[in-house]
């Protein structure tokens, strides 16, 4: 992982995706931002109790540290529901009404900033160089089991050629293997993942991911782990499991518009 700031945020790049300078994208921590108490500071979700001003000032210190000058979320749900993003933009997650419930966003289009918000769930960046085609998945275990990776590719297959030998992906900082436990395992995860448990109730969910990624025909070399604990870096990232109350970081990746 390439870490960076700008102005006082610091957020991180996967090398192999930052080689294509076409594809703005990061993972922002919780530094650089104007939200406060248990949002502090750059908190990206306006479910989660903080003012409605300070993510919105944040949401557009993400646009403009990535110069793309919209940012698209969904209403999460930790469902496997995929939503191609085409013409006209979808009503954001801040106009309640008529918002767009899904988990993951697909798009070919230019100067949008696809967004998955996070704390402890995954962010998977996808991106077809040959199609020009981004996807952003928001994956917890529920997103695991119900394999949204899948249904991501499956749609970047079906609605714009891409092919997934081209496809390059990088899954995001969230609940390592140190902190994902399972208690109740038995019951909430299929006994096909039974064998991600590395340590009695913990299991390896970028493992599942890694492997789904390559079930739905993408290469080895072009899937990268961040390989971050977000509940064992609090300083750095807002975890669910670590602090119950707190805001979501921000997992972004855009395609940059011509001449900018
Ligand atoms: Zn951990």
């Amino acid at each position: 992982m390439i870490c960076r700031q700008e102005k006082s945020a610091i957020f991180y790049q996967f090398a192999k995706l930052a080689s294509f300078p076409c594809i703005p994208h990061a993972v922002f921590t919780r530094t650089g931002g104007r939200s406060k108490g248990p949002f502090e500071s750059m908190n990206v979700s306006y479910e989660v109790g903080d003012m409605e001003q300070n993510v919105d000032e944040n949401r557009a210190l993400l646009c403009a540290i990535m110069k793309i000058p919209r940012i698209v979320s969904l209403k999460q749900t930790h469902g496997d529901k995929v939503i191609v993003l085409s013409d006209g933009l979808l009503p954001d997650d801040k106009h309640r009404k008529g918002v767009c419930e899904g988990d993951a966003l697909i798009t070919n289009r230019k100067g949008v900033l696809l967004l998955v918000k996070i704390a402890d769930c995954q962010s998977v960046f996808i991106y077809d160089p040959d199609r020009q085609v981004i996807a952003n998945i928001h994956s917890g275990w529920r997103g695991s089991v119900k394999n949204i990776i899948r249904n991501t590719v499956q749609t970047m297959t079906k609605v714009f050629g891409c092919q997934t030998e081209n496809m390059v992906a990088g899954i995001g900082p969230s609940l390592g293997p140190c902190c994902a436990e399972f208690v109740n395992f038995r019951s909430e995860i299929p006994e096909r993942y039974w064998k991600y448990e590395v340590a009695p109730n913990y299991f390896d969910l970028w493992s599942i991911s890694v492997d789904q990624l390559k079930e739905a025909g993408l290469l080895s070399e072009n899937i990268s782990v961040c390989g971050i604990c977000t509940r064992c870096n609090t300083k750095l990232f807002y975890s669910y499991r670590g602090e119950g109350v707190t805001g979501r970081f921000g997992a972004v990746i855009g395609i940059k518009e011509d001449g900018i």
